[in-house]
């Protein structure tokens, strides 16, 4: 590689790559999903090195990336070699080997959000119970360990009732719905059994799902992203509107209650706090993800200082950028693979093709060697004036017999 080796004391690649830039500190990313690429994009814009930990060889970031090692972030040995590379280390996924993050930090590693934060974080569970200690309002929820147990929440909370896997879970996978008792079983069965660790949660009868990015930096700093709507199909994201359509109050206790959450963690970084709005007006926490999120995709576009940007600024100690909205209005659409092989490609591409078009768009494509069903490929984000005009304008982009003149 014509690169210099990414050794921290290397006092000559030290001195000549990095003393006049923002930070000498290199960003050690675990993962390089498209949230790692998203950080690369950012890091390149002021010259701050990112290097990623990734199992696969053409990852997202890859490409982007300062520098990748190719390895696992839940194989100790790796991120432990990883991290001596590194000034500060940080996470894309907080499915990674925390009690590794744990020893290192004895040892002296500067971990942001800490590894307290990504341990609390990663089992579902156990945040809840650190929320709901904290204060923090959310759905009902319990452990469960067996059949009677479980019987015994749906009793207790009622039905339609989610049944949840404690750890590993993205995208609504480890999520299942029972809609009676009859129906436990056959879900838990999905889920993997009891044996993988499982809780429900009381449904939450939301009118809408919001979220909110909130930004630490290494000062404790908090500064808080606007209110956003987020769309799941599916259990997936599908569509975020920035910022989201609510009154005023809502927008400031949804805001009030992502604040209290982050300042309960440890750590520096983004963190993205998912909501539910219920019918009478209350906000309560549905996860919290110490990473940026894809609710934040659309801070590239419509804000001063993107999630990515921010998450670097507060990992490195920079001061923390503005979050406020620069347009008025919009819209993130994911490119969700609709099928395999070449035909989920043609597909996704004729989506982008008319995306090309849309006054105010923005095409994300995250060049993943493969497609999936379902699988995030890319996003869209739209801008406009006003929300109706960026509504109309994705309505272009969704429906082929539309008119592409907006
Ligand atoms: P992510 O990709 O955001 O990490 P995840 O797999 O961790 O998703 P959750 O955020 O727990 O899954 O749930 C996915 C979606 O399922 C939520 O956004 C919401 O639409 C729905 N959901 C989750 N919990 C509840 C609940 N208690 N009541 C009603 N709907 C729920
Ligand atoms: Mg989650
Ligand atoms: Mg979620």
């Amino acid at each position: 590689s014509p690169l210099p080796a990414l050794a921290p004391n290397d006092s000559v690649w030290k001195e000549d790559l990095l003393v006049h830039g923002l930070t000498e500190t290199v960003v050690g990313v675990l993962g390089g999903g498209q949230l790692g690429r998203m950080l690369c994009q950012a890091a390149s814009q002021m010259a701050i090195k990112v290097i990623v930990l990734d199992p696969q060889k053409n990852c997202p970031a890859s490409s982007l990336a300062y520098d990748h090692m190719v390895g696992s972030f839940n194989d100790s040995a790796t991120v432990q070699e990883f991290a001596r590379r590194c000034g500060v280390l940080t996470v894309e996924i907080e499915h990674v080997d925390v009690a590794t993050l744990e020893m290192l930090e004895k040892e002296g590693i500067v971990c942001h959000p800490n590894a307290s934060t990504i341990q609390v974080i990663q089992d579902k569970y156990i945040q809840k119970v650190y929320f709901s200690k904290h204060g923090i309002p959310l759905p009902d929820f319990m452990q469960i360990d067996n059949l009677d147990e479980a019987k015994r929440a749906g009793n207790l909370f009622g039905y339609p009732l989610m049944v949840k896997s404690k750890r590993l879970a993205y995208d609504g996978r480890g999520n299942a719905v029972v809609k009676s008792e009859k129906e436990i079983s056959s879900a838990v069965t999905a889920l993997g059994g009891y044996a993988q660790g499982l809780y429900v949660e009381k449904w939450a009868p939301f009118v809408k799902e919001l979220a909110v990015i909130v930004a630490r930096g290494r000062d404790d700093s908090i500064l808080c992203y606007p209110v956003v709507e987020t769309i799941h199909k599916e259990n997936i994201c599908h569509i975020v509107k920035a910022p989201a359509n609510v009154p005023w109050k809502i927008s400031k206790l949804a805001t009030d209650v992502a604040y209290k959450a982050v300042s309960s963690l440890e750590g520096a970084g983004v963190y993205a706090v998912e909501l539910f709005l219920t019918r009478d007006g209350q906000i309560l926490l549905n996860e919290v993800a110490p990473r940026p999120h894809n609710s934040g995709h659309h801070t590239i576009e419509s804000c001063l200082t993107s999630q990515y940007e921010q998450h670097l600024r507060a990992v490195v100690g920079l001061p923390l950028g503005d979050p406020s909205m620069k347009t008025p209005a919009a819209i993130m659409y994911n490119i969700l693979g609709e099928d395999e092989g070449e035909a989920g490609f043609d597909l996704a591409h004729k989506q982008i093709g008319r995306a090309l078009k849309i006054p105010g768009s923005t095409i994300h494509w995250y060049d993943k060697p493969d497609i999936r069903k379902q699988r995030k490929m890319g996003h869209i984000t739209i801008v406009g004036p006003t929300m109706s005009i960026v509504e109309t304008r994705l309505n272009a982009l969704l429906n082929e017999e539309e008119s592409l003149d907006c």
